[in-house]
């Protein structure tokens, strides 16, 4: 019989339990459906769009250039193409989004009632949210016991599976079908073919990254992580969220090395992902809403100057500028640095953590609606688990204790490059002598500071304690 595939945030063959069922059942029709409306209100980022291009492109080469692409509601088209191809199951990788959920359930229950053959499976995550909670059945609010207690004690990730050995591909002549430049994926600005030259997409490139990270990043990952000049993070985010490789095909390559701290603490940051996931599950407003509602008299400001200096990377704080122009040099940031221009936007800049969620949903290339919203409600203080309100983090130490050398920063503020390490991060404190011989200009080189730290520092505090 002929059966689809519906490809969505698995763009591989590898460990793809949708897939593989798939060609045990018969001749298969590879599908991906691109739907704009897809994040409900809010389209896919330019950055994300990016690399969905490229993905694709490598997804259709590994099925000899089969992959049938088509753009509109997915539960319209597959039951076109049911109606014209006579297949007999749909199946499909499960995702989490809440109105992806929605969507699925409706079209899982219609295809039934039609006598067609609907499956999901588990492709993306560890553990299904559903499967890890408290003894009483409620889902765990705090990382540690989600984690240590609900994840680790449940059954262990399944095995990865291989490449299905039997792929008959149904051929197909469909009207409707578009090629993948047709998608209009890539953006026409400068920005995109310079972040797109920083990547490798692709199911092989994510293994190559993979053993490329246990070869060079994985032993001192536990306090190298934190140094955003060394190569100790994987950056295997954008792969794992386009699904070119399964957190279940890291979590057993892991056990491949002997069990270090620093595999148990690479092993627990895919946990954040798996929590992320489970608080998107259970809290299907976590984009939008904050999760503690007190924050919902926060007084943020509304001041689009100060928006617009921290996107450009223009706020005269070194290592927040320099992670800002990471971002969008490169369309993805260090996690150290995530944090820190978080901090600054919510905790100086007095901004609404939902202005910066937005920004890095548009330029990240691993925007993930799960990781990046909680992540958000996690540094303003207001999420699940969350860093209090009251943890200011102070850019100026962090760059000194994070950067010491200014390797980092010096990368992408190329204008400070002749700084000593001593001014690097607070040009304003520099003597006039040192900053002309560094030929900065504060002013008109290199921006004054946008607020004075200490200072909003305060007015954030004192609008907490208003709030509380
Ligand atoms: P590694 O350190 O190598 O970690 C391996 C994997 O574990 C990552 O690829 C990721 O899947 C997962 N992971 C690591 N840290 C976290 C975390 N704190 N929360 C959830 N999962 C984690 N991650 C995204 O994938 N997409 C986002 O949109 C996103 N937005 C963020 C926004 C903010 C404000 C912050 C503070 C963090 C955000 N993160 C996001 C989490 C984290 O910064 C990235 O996952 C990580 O930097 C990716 O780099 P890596 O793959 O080298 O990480």
């Amino acid at each position: 019989s002929i059966v689809i595939h519906w490809f969505r945030q698995d763009l591989r063959l590898s460990d793809n339990p949708a897939l593989s069922a798939a060609c045990d059942a018969g001749e298969v029709i590879p599908l991906y459906v691109l739907n704009d409306k897809e994040y409900g209100a809010r389209e896919l980022g330019g950055a994300t769009k990016n690399w969905l291009h490229y993905s694709l492109k490598a997804l259709n080469e590994s099925l000899n250039e089969q992959l049938l692409i088509m753009r509109g509601d997915p539960a319209v088209i597959i039951n076109s193409l049911i109606q014209e191809t006579g297949a007999a199951g749909v199946f499909w990788n499960r995702c989490y989004e809440p109105w992806r959920v929605e969507h699925d359930a409706q079209l899982k229950s219609d295809l039934e009632e039609n006598g067609v053959t609907a499956k999901s499976f588990n492709g993306s995550l560890l553990w299904e949210p559903w499967q890890v909670g408290k003894p009483d059945g409620s889902p765990y609010k705090v990382f540690t016991p989600f984690y240590r207690k609900g994840c680790l004690q449940a059954q262990e990730p399944r095995k990865p599976l291989p490449v299905p050995g039997q792929l008959r591909i149904h051929p197909l002549n469909t009207e409707g079908a578009l090629s993948i430049d047709e998608l209009n994926l890539l953006e026409e600005r400068p920005w995109s073919a310079q972040v797109s030259s920083h990547w490798e997409h692709g199911e092989k490139a994510a293994q190559n990254r993979l053993y490329a990270f246990f070869e060079d990043g994985l032993s001192d990952y536990k306090d190298g992580r934190n140094f955003p000049a060394l190569t100790h993070t994987s950056r295997l985010s954008p792969h794992l969220h386009f699904g070119e490789i399964s957190p279940n095909q890291i979590w057993r390559a892991l056990g491949s090395h002997e069990e270090t701290r620093d595999i148990d603490h690479f092993r627990s940051e895919l946990g954040w992902r798996e929590f992320s996931y489970s608080l998107l599950f259970n809290n299907p407003t976590l984009p939008k809403s904050n999760l503690n509602e007190k924050f919902d008299n926060f007084p943020w400001l509304s001041d689009d100057q100060r928006l617009f200096a921290w996107q450009k990377g223009q706020t005269g704080i070194p290592i927040v500028d320099a992670g800002m122009r990471e971002l969008w040099q490169t369309g993805y940031m260090h996690n150290r640095l995530r944090m820190i221009v978080g901090s600054f936007l919510v905790k100086n800049l007095l901004l609404d953590w939902r202005l910066g969620e937005e920004w890095f949903w548009d330029c990240l290339v691993d925007a993930d609606l799960a990781n990046n919203s909680a992540s958000w409600q996690w540094i303003a203080g207001c999420g699940a688990d969350a860093a209090p309100y009251f943890r200011i983090f102070n850019p100026i130490l962090q760059g000194e204790k994070f950067d010491a050398h200014g390797d980092y920063t010096r990368r992408f503020l190329p204008e400070l490059k002749d700084l000593p390490d001593k001014y690097l991060f607070k040009p304003w404190e520099a003597p006039k002598d040192i900053l002309q011989s560094a030929c900065v200009t504060l002013g008109e080189n290199y921006p004054l500071p946008i607020v004075d730290l200490k200072k909003s520092r305060d007015e954030a505090l004192r609008a907490f304690e208003e709030m509380k």
